[in-house]
């Protein structure tokens, strides 16, 4: 077996990302509510991409690179904070984002262009024709002697998920410490990355913990997860297969990815305005309002301890706007 300190990993963030009560919404639903502070990572305006981050810029460096290619939607936080990260360490960024949505000089689109990246607009709904583009760039590149490292969309391999089996093992110390025992992790799930990770770690570190995953696009998840814990399986070189009994899948794409609604809407006002902090309308505002509608709904045991991810997005408030005022 391999240890997650046997990988190779450069230092971007700030760890271990604050866990925080949230005492408020704690008393309104009567139950022991925790957040993660992973849009604390400490780069660009935080988010969950860097832990995975560390992991594969780590092996873009080991093999020479120079650039950085990867994909999402115009408003991807992926995008962004490869593009920040790889100005840290010297790496060209060069970002291949759908243009769909809102890809208007604004929030994440914006932040690029601050960073310095290279934006690439396509006009494909469609990634298999992003990532032919990738490779024929990859090539060109060649020609001109400069190694370009691909990142697939939402850094979502199972080098990527590393950083997110650690961030379950950090979770778990920082609940030993508070002297709590979480009943369950809760996720938003986009790529699957995270999520898988997640999952991964709940196998290693503590298969009693549910792992809660809110889908918030229209893709096969169990299956992604059930592929990308495989492959974390094989890139550690466990002797058992990650096969525990806590995944826990859930979807609420609503409108569709990107777009969120009044419910959302709704999630991030109550936890601004009661706690102070932000979500985001993409990812975490749909997976929060999904944890309210089940809390609202009496669904969980009477004293039940519920860690809340939260993996960041602020940019995207600048950009995709809720439905009314
Ligand atoms: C990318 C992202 C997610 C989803 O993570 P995946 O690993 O892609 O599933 C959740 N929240 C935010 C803010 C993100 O940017």
């Amino acid at each position: 077996m391999r240890l997650l300190s046997d990988f190779p990993r450069v230092s971007l963030g700030c760890f271990p990302t604050p866990l925080v009560a949230l005492p408020n919404l704690s008393r309104m639903f009567g139950k022991r509510l925790y957040l993660k502070r992973d849009d604390m990572t400490g780069v660009g305006l935080g988010g969950n991409k860097v832990r995975k981050l560390e992991f594969l810029l780590a092996d873009a460096q080991n093999k020479g690179a120079s650039i950085v290619m990867t994909t999402g939607g115009a408003q991807s936080n992926h995008a962004m904070l490869t593009a920040a990260c790889c100005g840290r360490l010297g790496m060209q960024a060069v970002l291949l984002l759908k243009d769909r949505g809102v890809s208007q000089e604004v929030g994440n689109v914006y932040l690029d262009h601050l960073l310095g990246a290279e934006v690439v607009l396509m006009d494909t709904d469609d990634y298999r024709v992003i990532y032919e583009e990738m490779a024929r760039r990859k090539t060109a590149y060649a020609k001109e002697g400069k190694l370009a490292y691909e990142i697939p969309l939402g850094g979502s391999n199972a080098l990527g998920a590393l950083g997110y089996v650690e961030c379950f093992r950090e979770t778990m110390a920082q609940c030993a410490a508070l002297g709590i025992h979480p009943d369950r992790m809760v996720s938003a799930v986009g790529s699957g990355g995270t999520y898988a990770g997640l999952c991964a770690g709940a196998d290693l570190y503590a298969p009693d913990v549910k792992v809660t995953g809110v889908a918030v696009d229209s893709e096969p998840f169990a299956q992604i997860c059930t592929q990308l814990k495989a492959e974390i399986s094989g890139l550690l070189e466990l002797e058992h297969p990650l096969n525990g009994n806590n995944v826990e899948l859930f979807d609420n794409v609503g409108a569709g990815y990107g777009i969120p609604g009044q419910e959302e809407k709704e999630a991030v006002e109550l936890m601004a305005r009661e706690e102070g902090i932000f979500l985001d309308p993409v990812y975490t505002g749909k997976a929060f309002s999904l944890l309210l509608r089940k809390l609202r709904a009496g669904e969980f045991q009477e004293d039940e301890t519920i860690v809340f991810l939260h993996s960041g997005g602020a940019g995207g408030l600048f950009a995709i706007p809720f439905p009314g005022k």
